[in-house]
């Protein structure tokens, strides 16, 4: 199964969905951080919220989808452009063992950042105060776009390869006599479906398990796929900030300067040699 999100749409209801699988991009996010699996897993469902949200702005530009709280893990992001180009990282510290989502967090919120290339940056803000991230995302919806909408989020650290997938089922603006009916009786079916089947299924056949009696329209896939923005040259102007006695007092008792991008893990290293462009600017200050 390739990383790739895809629509759907009810002919004879108001309803849109999207169904999310990113296993390799959820393999490249953990690779080399070592995460226990209840952080591991809480990146792979936070990556594919952020994906079917993606899918439910009509932007170009960056979005950011962040958890913050005071639990073990304080702080797990997503960052993602209108091209599904992925990337995430997460902070935690102590023992994580068996925790639920909401053991995890603590108390805390859910931050989205939309960034378009062209006007306005937009930030919503929802307290996370139920048991899952779905859960929580579910409230988002209701709280900043007054959207009832069904989550499910699926995420295996310890398969092989690693999984992760979810659905979205949004109501769209107009309405119906029975749309409340047909809704939830679409959640219900959505509600049904088991992580294995969403893991492994191709979407029609999913979408004909979940719901043969009705008519469904899939439409183009979007591919999905992990991104670092990382550089040499990025790093490189970070250390600008600090001051040629500060960069030669690191070096006096340290070889290099190392630094590792949180995000994909590639370690950047600079000598001296390296770092004497910073001081050969024409600012005056060095
Ligand atoms: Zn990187």
């Amino acid at each position: 199964m390739t990383d790739q999100l895809q629509r759907f749409l009810f002919d004879d209801f108001e309803i849109r969905g999207e169904i999310a699988q990113a296993h390799s991009a959820f393999e490249q996010c953990i690779d080399n951080h070592d995460y226990p699996a209840e952080i591991a897993n809480t990146i792979g469902e936070l990556l594919i919220a952020t994906s079917l949200l993606t899918a439910t702005l009509k932007f170009e530009g960056k979005i950011t989808v962040q958890i913050q709280g005071d639990g073990p893990l304080s702080m797990a992001v997503i960052n993602a452009n209108q091209d599904l180009e992925v990337r995430g990282t997460a902070r935690y510290e102590g023992d994580t063992t068996g925790l639920s989502f909401s053991q995890l967090i603590g108390k805390g919120n859910l931050m989205i950042t939309i960034t378009p290339e062209d006007g306005e940056r937009y930030q919503g803000i929802v307290a996370l105060e139920k048991e899952t991230l779905a859960a929580c995302l579910e409230d988002y919806f209701v709280q900043s776009e007054q959207l009832a909408t069904k989550i499910s989020l699926f995420a295996d650290s310890h398969a092989t390869p690693v999984q992760a997938a979810g659905l979205l089922i949004q109501t769209l603006p107009a309405h119906s006599d029975t749309h409340e009916e047909d809704f939830a009786h679409v959640c219900a079916l959505a509600g049904t479906i088991k992580a294995e089947e969403i893991y492994t299924l191709q979407n029609d056949e999913l979408l004909f398990r979940l719901y043969h009696q009705e008519k469904v329209r899939l439409f183009e896939m979007q591919p999905i796929s992990f991104k670092c923005g990382c550089s040499q040259e990025r790093c490189l102007s970070s250390l600008a900030s600090l001051n040629e006695t500060e960069i030669k007092e690191i070096l006096e008792e340290q070889e290099s300067i190392d630094m590792r991008c949180e995000y994909c893990a590639t370690t950047y290293s600079f000598k001296e040699k390296d770092l004497q462009i910073l001081f050969t600017s024409t600012d005056p200050k060095h």
